[in-house]
């Protein structure tokens, strides 16, 4: 199956994207940690994508769909995956078509109050990636692989969550438009618990 999960930054599509990936078994194509690889590069290519993210702005269409598409070429996408942050504006949704028949979208919904409170709270992994939510802005383990978790450095600029908040809802609506005229489009409640919200994930993915 081919999944896309849309919704703004904190609404949890990475980690019900990787829930999902675990019960399905296919993998979980995380646009942002693509661009985030992309920057740690030494390369120009490596400078301009970092001089976009770090702002909380889109990385220019065409570099994000080379990324794309040299990520679903790997052998492991064979049986289908889901794709996380992707697409952001109804062009790479267009572009996305061009590409690969998508079986279902599902939308999290969160308002902006919730998204903001959570990006702020919320630490990665740099080892293994898992996101975590933590109020008390210190450092801690990892709870999976003991690695250190740490703050995106688009998650300690303010202006750049705002910036990331206002372009999704900016470009959102018509993306859902998009989807919902082709009759793939399933809407889920992001404000509820995380096993809440997979099991209203989990009965999309599975009808
Ligand atoms: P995310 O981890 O999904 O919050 O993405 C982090 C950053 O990567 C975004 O703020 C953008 O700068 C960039 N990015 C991720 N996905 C896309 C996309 N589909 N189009 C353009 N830029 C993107």
């Amino acid at each position: 199956m081919r999944i896309v999960i849309l919704g703004p930054a904190g609404s949890g599509k990475g980690t019900q994207g990787t829930l999902i990936s675990k019960k399905l078994n296919i993998p979980l194509i995380s646009i942002g940690d693509l661009v985030r690889r992309e920057t740690k590069k030494h390369s120009t290519l490596a400078q301009k994508v970092a001089w976009y993210s770090v702002q909380g702005l889109l990385v220019p269409d065409e570099i994000i769909i080379k990324l794309l598409v040299k990520r679903l070429k790997a052998t492991d996408c064979k049986n289908g995956f889901i794709l996380d942050g992707f697409p952001r504006n109804l062009n790479q949704a267009i572009e996305l078509d061009k590409l690969i028949e998508i079986d279902k979208v599902i939308l999290i919904k969160i308002d902006n109050k919730t998204a903001l409170s959570r990006i702020q709270g919320r630490f990665v992994c740099s080892n293994c990636g898992l996101t975590l939510s933590n109020d008390k802005n210190t450092d801690l383990k990892c709870i999976s692989c003991g690695g250190t978790m740490i703050k995106r450095k688009d998650d300690l600029n303010e202006n750049a969550i705002k910036t990331r908040l206002n372009i999704y809802e900016n470009n959102i609506e018509p993306i859902i438009s998009h989807y919902k005229n082709k009759g793939i489009l399933f809407e889920v409640s992001g404000e509820k618990s995380k096993t809440e919200v997979f099991e209203q994930i989990s009965q999309v993915v599975t009808e």
